[in-house]
């Protein structure tokens, strides 16, 4: 029975082991379930760990918190609670609380009958199965939805014909985990996610939600396998009704995805990039600003998302014609980028196919990006200057002169700055 558990890392071993104790000490029955399960069958590694207590998950979490001495969020209204072990190791905890009652007025609940009922609930079979965490069947694995032999078989199924009617969010769903495992969407289920596709029901559900599932499959290392599946059921329409995708779409994604993985092999140290917002700025590339902005407020993107994603609009003809230049001055190459997110740049470098383009751009990475010039506001105050907005001209000329190599030294520098001064 403990063969399954053996599977986990030692160290989510070690958790299940507290978790189990405590639930014995409390009197509550508790599993593993879903996602993590799926993993450790599969031999897929997962940190996260996903249990059900029949009782109170919020107060199981706390509890939890207090003995592995670790950080815990609650979330009253589902009574459910995150904890956040060493190692970046989460623990989702909810609670089985759904009653029983085999006769009207008869007593609640039979205690199996509470996980079954949770697990009928979930939306796919592989994400239906659960391991008992409880000392009298510890590892023992409860298959209600046959998820073990889909598992193997390596399909997507849903539990009943109205799933993606109930949520649509498992229709991204169902192509993350179909694309994630290289699995196939089973085909009567697929009938049901088209069938779901065509009655608009994606256009229909709570934006938030799809955001939050789309967010998670551009975060996947197979988004672009898993955008595309998704846009071959879909369209994409439900992001966007004038949303057009075309071969061109795919190939700005391809070129995009290369020039991502060049920055993140040359410079491991920089920022990281927000892969998921490349994607949507490649995806929205033929809307206008008017309509990514449309986009962003349906699906309530914070203002800083916002943000980000419609300074992708900066890549326009007139700054490709400015950066296609051949010879510019690193001030001038530095100007035009400076002001832009990496997620820009990357974005422009995969527009721009010129030869001039891609070294000025290259160079900026290279060189430009890391140069600082050695003055300070100091410096200016004792040379009489009262601080004010002279100062943010003053060492944007410098930095210039030093881009350009008319500055070298920090004397250079305070010479420069005398002259302009003057
Ligand atoms: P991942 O590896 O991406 O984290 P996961 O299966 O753990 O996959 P979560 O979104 O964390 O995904 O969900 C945990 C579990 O909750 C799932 O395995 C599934 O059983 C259930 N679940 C999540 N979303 C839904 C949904 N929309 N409908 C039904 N059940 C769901």
């Amino acid at each position: 029975m403990k063969a399954l558990i053996k599977k986990l890392p030692q160290e989510l071993q070690n958790i299940v082991e507290v978790v189990s104790s405590l639930a014995h000490t409390k009197n509550v029955r508790a599993y593993l379930v879903g996602g993590c399960v799926r993993d450790m069958i599969l031999g897929a590694r997962n940190l996260d760990l996903d249990i059900v207590v029949e009782g109170n998950g919020l107060e199981f979490g706390v509890n939890l918190g207090e003995k592995l001495k670790a950080k815990v969020v609650t979330h009253k209204r589902f009574k459910t609670s995150t904890v956040f072990a060493e190692d970046a190791i989460k623990i989702d905890i909810t609670t089985s609380r759904q009653e029983h009652y085999p006769h009207p007025g008869s007593l609640p609940v039979v205690r199996d009958g509470l996980i079954d009922k949770d697990l009928f609930r979930r939306d796919f079979t592989i994400n239906s199965l659960a391991v008992s965490i409880n000392q009298d069947d510890f590892g023992k694995l409860l298959d209600v939805t046959s998820g073990k032999a889909d598992l193997a078989k390596g399909c997507v199924r849903v539990l009943h014909d109205l799933s993606f009617v109930d949520d649509p969010t498992r229709i991204l769903r169902a192509v993350r985990f179909e694309q994630r495992y290289g699995f196939k969407i089973e085909p009567k289920t697929l009938a049901l996610l088209k069938q779901a596709v065509k009655k608009n029901m994606l256009i229909n559900t709570e934006p938030q939600r799809i955001r939050d599932e789309l967010i998670l499959m551009l975060k996947e290392k197979n988004a672009q396998k898993m955008l595309k599946r998704l846009a071959a059921l879909t369209k994409l329409s439900f992001l966007h009704l004038e949303l057009k995708i075309s071969n061109h779409t795919w190939k700005l994604m391809h070129d995009t995805s290369a020039f991502v993985r060049w920055f993140e092999s040359n410079y491991p140290g920089r920022r990281r990039l927000d892969h998921w917002l490349i994607y949507l700025m490649v995806l929205f590339k033929p809307l206008s600003m008017n309509c990514v902005y449309a986009f962003c407020r349906r699906f309530v993107l914070t203002k800083n998302e916002e943000k980000r994603l419609i300074a992708s609009k900066a890549v326009n003809p007139d700054l490709i014609r400015k950066i296609n230049r051949k010879n510019l001055p690193p001030a001038l190459i530095y100007s035009l980028l400076e002001p832009l997110s990496y997620e820009v740049i990357i974005l422009l470098k995969a527009i721009t196919k010129n030869k001039n383009a891609q070294k000025h751009i290259s160079d900026y990475f290279e060189i430009y990006n890391d140069i600082r010039i050695s003055v300070g506001g100091e410096d200016l105050r004792s040379l009489g200057l009262a601080p004010g907005p002279r100062y943010q001209d003053i060492f944007s000329k410098v930095l210039g002169a030093k881009l350009d190599g008319l500055v070298k030294t920090r004397e250079e520098e305070l010479e420069l700055i005398k002259k302009l001064m003057t």
